[in-house]
């Protein structure tokens, strides 16, 4: 059998370059990381061969051997990691994940109750846009405009007022810890399930520095990629109560054959995020996140909720006389990888909102610590000065020069799996 650079030197050509690319840009996005090359080798594995429709033990396909063992081996991994009684390894992303819960626990046209897309939430937690809004009567709530946290108050209002049968827990962009205890007392005075979705942060709960939702809630969903470090696949927990709805619910009611090369990178990934290593790694992605917040508010950047308390910073570029959209834009071009965002109660329309949104897994797991977050701020804080002098855009030779410094910077960090 050819090797893929004999093969197909087009999508080999493709793939290097994007190795390169991973290799020498500084990557912010909060929703990105660098898997390990044992992670990396078990989803490139002939698993992907194999169709195993079902769980362990009852499946539709014969050959099973080593798929259930497999499986096995990541559903007990992921229950060790999370304390979790009942775990669902099959998801094939987050988006999937949070329907097969609502499909598992609120009948169609039942009223759910979520973080707004604005003030942070997901799209999946009832948004209009996503199936979430659309097969079920959404009602969302937000954060307040006056330090942009979550009002418990209005949660307790809302969910009063609407009687939702769910209610989600969970961001995509909010820079602070969750209390999942307080939305566990709501969740159980208007007789909700309480689901939280942590994606962005299950890393960090695994590595035991944000809290943990499996004690207050009916299912925890979670992507796999994230802060986790794992393959891209999603995750769900839950009480042994719901175990059997849940598994329902992923196959036959929304999936067909599992990706067996995702479930065994999903195991790999479990075991790495169960060794002592990786709360040094969780609790690293936190302190630099405070780090750069710090070094970026020295700039004269301002920070929605004036900090952080996870892995993410939200950035308001108001001040800076430039949108979050041109700016993502314009640091790409210098080497600086994030993404435009929404900031709550933003006068800019989604597409080219007022803000820019800052994730620190990625160079953690490059083995970075708070002594070279400054260098990272100085590199955001050039190329959006840059950008806000030229209307927006960077000159070639800014752009070429900010992109050596940046490589000669990354030099010393290697990038795992790469
Ligand atoms: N839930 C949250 C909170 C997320 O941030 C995301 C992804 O960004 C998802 C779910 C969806 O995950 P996926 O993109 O894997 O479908």
């Amino acid at each position: 059998d050819p090797s893929l650079a004999v093969s197909d030197p087009a999508v080999h050509e493709l793939l290097l370059a994007e190795d390169r690319r991973q290799r020498d840009s500084i990557r912010l996005i909060a929703s990105e990381n660098y898997a390990s090359k044992a992670v990396l080798e078990a989803s490139a594995s002939s698993l992907t061969n194999k169709y195993a429709e079902g769980y362990p033990g009852r499946r539709y396909y014969e050959g099973m051997d080593f798929v259930d063992p497999l499986e096995r081996l990541a559903i007990d991994r992921a229950k060790q990691l999370f304390g979790a009684e009942h775990a669902n390894v099959q998801p094939y992303s987050g988006s999937p994940a949070n329907l097969a819960v609502l499909l598992a626990l609120v009948p169609p046209g039942g009223t759910i109750m979520g973080l707004s897309l604005p003030a942070g939430g997901h799209l999946t937690h009832g948004w209009k846009v996503s199936a979430t809004g659309i097969y079920y009567k959404s009602v969302q709530y937000g954060v307040r405009e006056s330090d942009h946290r979550i009002d418990m108050d209005q949660v307790r209002e809302m969910a009063r007022e609407h009687q939702p049968k769910l209610i989600w827990v969970g961001h995509s962009a909010y820079p602070r810890e969750l209390d999942f205890a307080a939305f566990a007392e709501v969740a159980a005075e208007v007789g909700a399930h309480l689901v939280a979705d942590i994606a962005h942060i299950s890393g960090l709960v695994a590595g035991g520095v944000h809290p943990s939702p499996v004690p207050h809630c009916a299912a925890v969903t979670t992507t796999t990629h994230k802060t986790l470090r794992g393959p891209r696949g999603g995750l769900i927990l839950s009480r042994k109560e719901f175990a059997k709805k849940i598994d329902k619910a992923v196959f036959p009611g929304l999936q067909g054959g599992p990706h067996n090369h995702t479930t065994a990178a999903k195991a790999v990934a479990f075991n790495e995020a169960l060794q002592p290593e990786f709360k040094t790694y969780a609790a690293q992605v936190v302190t630099n996140a405070k780090a750069l917040g710090e070094a970026l508010l020295s700039r004269g950047f301002e920070l929605i909720t004036g900090g952080t308390d996870n892995h993410l910073l939200l950035v308001d570029l108001t001040n800076r006389g430039i949108s979050g959209r041109v700016a993502a834009q314009a640091l790409n071009a210098c080497g600086i990888e994030l993404n435009g965002n929404s900031i709550p109660f933003d006068k800019r329309k989604p597409f080219d909102p007022s803000g820019i949104r800052i994730g620190l897994a990625s160079l953690t797991s490059r083995g970075m610590g708070v002594e070279h977050m400054d260098a990272v701020a100085g590199f955001i804080d050039a190329g959006v000065r840059e950008a806000a002098a030229h209307e927006g855009a960077v000159s070639d030779e800014f752009a070429q020069r900010s992109r050596a410094s940046v490589a000669e910077f990354l030099a010393a960090f290697p990038a795992p799996g790469l």
